[in-house]
């Protein structure tokens, strides 16, 4: 796998056509060329092919998703961008630490670095479907495609640093993960630890502990084995 087919970038609800082409030339001209969108104000449209110059094949090729939840579901690794803090932060990474991190990742499985709304970012819940969040050292915030450009470039500057073969377990998609995580709230409203009248912060909590370990499908496997067994202890 590599930046150029294993790579998405992700961009959720973006409302001006003329950021969705700046975004797909800024990714093309740094040799990434997926572009997901999820639930675009306005595409296809001509701003948008104007903006992208020499990136419209990556227009005509972009996947339109209609959750970020769908759109990141098969990846191993998913990135958030976001220079807002937040009450309970996901794990931070610097972009330049995301470009070279970005090279091992794709040994493993495909990557999705998602950016938010121009005018709201993106949601906690967005959040909650990433293992790190990467913030660009800026005064204030960037418009949405020099956002893309910053964080495709570090990628790109750090690819061709890691082009060694891993032998390890295949990692969870995220799709798996959210099965996981699903699973996990059912059992522990069924025992009765988390109380649905004060969920508080457990569910996020324990999606970071999740989240930090990387979890494998096997390691996957194991704890919804687990779950189950909880869920029906006379069937083991
Ligand atoms: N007003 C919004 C910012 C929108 S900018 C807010 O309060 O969150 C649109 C998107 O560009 C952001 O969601 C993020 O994905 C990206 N972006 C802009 N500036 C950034 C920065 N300094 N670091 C990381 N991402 C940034």
């Amino acid at each position: 796998m590599n930046i150029s087919n294993a790579v998405s970038i992700v961009l959720v609800e973006p409302s001006h056509p003329g950021n969705i082409g700046a975004a797909a030339r800024a990714a093309k001209t740094m040799g990434i060329e997926s572009l997901v969108l999820v639930n675009p104000k306005r595409f296809p449209d001509p701003e948008a092919t104007v903006r992208a110059v020499d990136a419209a094949d990556i227009l005509e090729r972009a996947t339109v998703c209609i959750s970020l939840k769908e759109a990141v579901r098969s990846c191993t690794f998913v990135v958030g961008t976001s220079m807002r803090k937040r009450g309970l932060p996901c794990p931070q990474i610097l972009p330049r630490q995301l470009g070279s991190r970005v090279g091992h990742e794709l040994k493993r499985g495909p990557v999705a670095i998602v950016f938010g709304r121009e005018s709201s970012g993106l949601s906690n819940d967005e959040l909650d479907l990433c293992q790190y969040v990467t913030a660009i050292p800026s005064m204030s915030s960037l418009n949405l495609a020099a956002a893309v450009q910053v964080i495709c470039y570090e990628i790109f500057m750090a690819a061709g640093e890691h082009d060694t073969v891993d032998c390890e377990d295949a990692l969870a998609t995220s799709m798996e993960l959210e099965r996981l995580f699903e699973h996990l709230q059912t059992v522990l409203l069924e025992i009765g630890f988390l109380d649905p009248r004060q969920p508080k912060l457990l569910m996020r909590r324990l999606r970071h502990v999740y989240q930090r370990a990387r979890l494998t499908q096997v390691e996957v496997n194991i704890l919804r084995g687990i779950l189950s067994a909880t869920q029906n202890p006379a069937s083991q």
